[in-house]
């Protein structure tokens, strides 16, 4: 009888062990799993967090891409020398590689100390193709010098007036035609989206009132301190407007070619007479945007690949 009992015994304490093996290798699995999902979350939001920053500064400057690179991937938790950079593509692309060891908790019961994770971002910019908030001005399809200074609306009597049609002076009726839609789209930026190859209408008249109003508006709201200026400014300021770029269409339409990013400096002239000057800047949005058709005339995108 006592026998019996100690072999019951016996192999209860066989089951129990074989249990807490089972056991202890299950949660091993999943804890490590875990660290394992992390890590590899760690390193691709480093990696991206890399390569996003990298690509605010293409394709202009790819020198300055790969120390900011790498700036974020330090501070995301990689070490800046484990880190490659590489920028393709006429310095449209830049793509960052790095690795990141997951040290393995319980699976050293087994054998298996940690994992080498290798992966690779990478990031490209393009031409906006499409934007929601244009201003209601444009600038015929040209080379644009960056930095230098232009004008965007002429006065009356100035050349080049009405080069397309007489009595216009680079204004857009954006939804509708006359001041006050062409003083609240000068304002706020017109509220529809307009894309690369959209038909646009004219607005004819001077539209001085409303545009010395706009641009006034525009500048008093860049509360920034210092004051932005076209090399030194806060990427959402007021004073950097959106506008098409565009070319000669139909009787008083034009087609949209491409879009500008335009710092206002201010508004100049008496009168009928009166222009608008700033200079046009490379410029980076979020939001929307394609490498197709559209022409690059410093405005550009950025968008994650794979
Ligand atoms: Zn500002």
């Amino acid at each position: 009888m006592k026998n019996l009992r100690e072999s019951q015994k016996g192999s209860a304490l066989i089951m129990v062990a074989l249990a807490m093996t089972v056991l202890v290798g299950m949660v091993s699995l999943v804890t490590d799993a875990g660290l394992l999902y992390l890590g590899n979350q760690q390193l691709s939001n480093a990696l991206d967090a890399a390569v996003l920053a990298g690509a605010q500064v293409l394709p202009q400057d790819p020198q300055g891409a790969v120390v900011l690179a790498k700036e974020y991937a330090e501070k995301n938790g990689l070490q800046q020398d484990e880190v490659q950079v590489t920028i393709t593509n006429g310095n449209k692309v830049i793509s960052v590689s790095g690795n990141k060891q997951v040290n393995y908790f319980f699976a050293r019961i087994f054998g298996y100390d940690r994992a080498e994770l290798d992966k690779t971002a990478e990031a490209g910019i393009g031409s906006l193709a499409e934007y929601t908030g244009i201003v209601p001005l444009s600038i015929d399809e040209r080379e644009l010098y960056y930095g230098e200074e232009y004008v965007l609306k002429y006065g009356a009597g100035e050349d080049p007036e009405g080069i397309w049609h007489s009595g216009w002076f680079g204004t857009l009726a954006l939804g509708g035609g006359g001041a006050d839609i062409y003083r609240e789209n000068l304002y706020s930026g017109y509220l529809e989206n307009v894309k690369v190859g959209d038909v646009l209408e004219l607005e004819t008249g001077n539209m001085s009132n409303p545009t010395t109003e706009g641009v006034e508006y525009r500048m008093a709201e860049c509360r920034h301190t210092p004051q932005c200026t076209f090399d030194n400014y806060q990427p959402g300021c007021d004073r950097i407007m959106i506008v098409p770029v565009i070319k000669p269409y139909g009787h008083k339409t034009v087609e949209v070619t491409g879009f500008a990013a335009f710092f206002l400096e201010g508004v100049g002239g008496q009168g009928n007479e009166n222009y608008i000057y700033g200079r046009f800047i490379r410029f980076h949005v979020p939001g929307e945007f394609s490498t197709g058709q559209s022409g690059d005339y410093g405005v550009y995108g950025v968008y994650l690949r794979g």
